[in-house]
């Protein structure tokens, strides 16, 4: 199935709060996700068996990063994002 023939994809960043394993500050990071919204204008052009497919399918959020740096000045660590999914349904 080709996604881009059905979603309109754009780029986003969210705040997220996340804590450090090495230095244990809490901070908010802007989280990159890419944003795949649903064309609303598609559904009557589609073929029938394109159009079930459409009509089944959802927006949805993939997050980019998977890691950040550190705020901590003193620490600057990689932070790994486990505590966000990396699929978000709109
Ligand atoms: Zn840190």
């Amino acid at each position: 199935m080709d996604e881009r023939k059905f979603f309109k994809e754009s780029q986003s960043s969210k705040p997220a709060n996340l804590t450090c394993p090495s230095c244990g500050q809490s901070d908010t990071y802007q989280v990159r996700w890419i944003v795949r919204t649903k064309r609303k204008d598609l559904e009557k052009s589609l073929r029938d068996e394109d159009r079930r497919k459409f009509l089944q399918l959802q927006s949805y959020m993939v997050r980019q990063d998977d890691l950040v740096g550190c705020k901590n000045p003193r620490c600057r660590k990689r932070i790994e994002i486990t505590s966000l999914q990396s699929i978000v349904f709109l």
